[in-house]
């Protein structure tokens, strides 16, 4: 199927019912032998049956979208590694490989993960060298086959907005932008203090389609429903994607350790989907057992919506 045609049936599968995300990559790849800190994107041409392996677990646990393993795929991120001049090779391959296990049967979500220092006044990176990095990123996602490019992790509207707008240039039909928050004493905030309410208002100006938000600090299942529904406010006719940790980090014996169970996830997930919730999945820690557990609730064809169907999108 074309790529045109398939972000067209992502565009009427998202009027139609609650869809899937994936878990998390980077807990999987260092179950398969990823050192921590270690540079992942690395293994999408040197170890490309491990993605491959990851992929399929969570496309067997039901997820309908696969988010390709390109979270640190910037120049910026890869030279911090000591990776230079691969950003292309490194992010076309992760895009085949997510589309080989999804086919026609599943979405390619292309991953943008934040550039890793501070812009300009804040920092001493020039919004336009992002912009570039950003856009080079992009350009081979889409080159590898994504259906949809997600921005995501983000803390800086500012930078969230490059991205999309990278994004969008780059030719991205859908551009998927999420936030990381935490809980603070005065409600919501990204780590810059943005709340939702402007996270949001950021990536819509920049032409985001859909807004939500990813990972977070100190952020219970019962918190993520509560930002869930102030994002749905925020965003009006814009889906909302959700995508939790699962449970906050702790450290045992030595390792990071997430607390929540699938089963846990699970009964989360319905609260999501009442807050307005149209795409949920697992940020750091969620596995493809956690997916497995929320696909039945997600994916459930009777569940009616607690929301009017988003006008901007239409059927084809
Ligand atoms: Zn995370």
């Amino acid at each position: 199927m074309p790529q045109t045609d398939r972000s067209l049936a992502l565009r009427t599968a998202l009027a139609l019912r609650p869809l899937l995300g994936d878990g998390a990559t980077g807990t999987q790849l260092q179950e398969l032998g990823l050192a921590p800190g270690a540079c992942g994107e690395l293994w999408n041409t040197q170890f490309p049956d491990r993605i491959r392996r990851v992929h399929r677990r969570y496309f067997e646990a039901g997820a309908d979208l696969l988010t390709t393993n390109t979270f640190g795929g910037t120049s910026f991120v890869l030279e911090s590694h000591g990776v230079t001049g691969r950003v292309a090779e490194l992010n076309y391959a992760a895009a085949r490989l997510a589309r080989e296990i999804a086919g026609d049967r599943a979405w390619v979500l292309g991953d943008l993960g934040p550039f890793g220092g501070l812009l300009e006044p804040l920092g001493d990176t020039p919004p336009e060298l992002a912009a570039a990095a950003f856009r080079a990123q992009a350009d081979a996602l889409l080159a590898g086959g994504a259906d949809a490019l997600l921005v995501e992790t983000m803390s800086d509207p500012a930078e969230a907005a490059l991205a999309v707008q990278a994004a969008k240039a780059a030719g991205a039909d859908l551009v998927f932008a999420t936030f990381t928050f935490q809980k603070t004493a005065v409600g919501y905030r990204t780590m810059m203090g943005t709340t939702a309410a402007a996270a949001v208002a950021a990536v819509v100006a920049a032409g985001a389609d859909l807004v939500g938000a990813n990972c977070g600090t100190a952020l219970s299942l019962a918190d993520y429903a509560h930002l869930t529904a102030e994002l749905v406010a925020a965003a009006g006719a814009l889906p909302v994607i959700v995508q939790p940790n699962a449970g906050s980090p702790r450290l045992v014996d030595g390792r990071i350790s997430y607390a929540e169970s699938a089963a846990q996830f699970a009964a989360a997930a319905p609260h999501l989907l009442a807050a307005g919730a149209r795409l949920v999945g697992g940020c750091c820690g969620s596995t493809p057992a956690h997916i497995a557990a929320l696909a039945p609730i997600v994916k459930a064809p009777s569940r009616p919506f607690p929301h009017p169907q988003p006008a901007s999108i239409t059927l084809a």
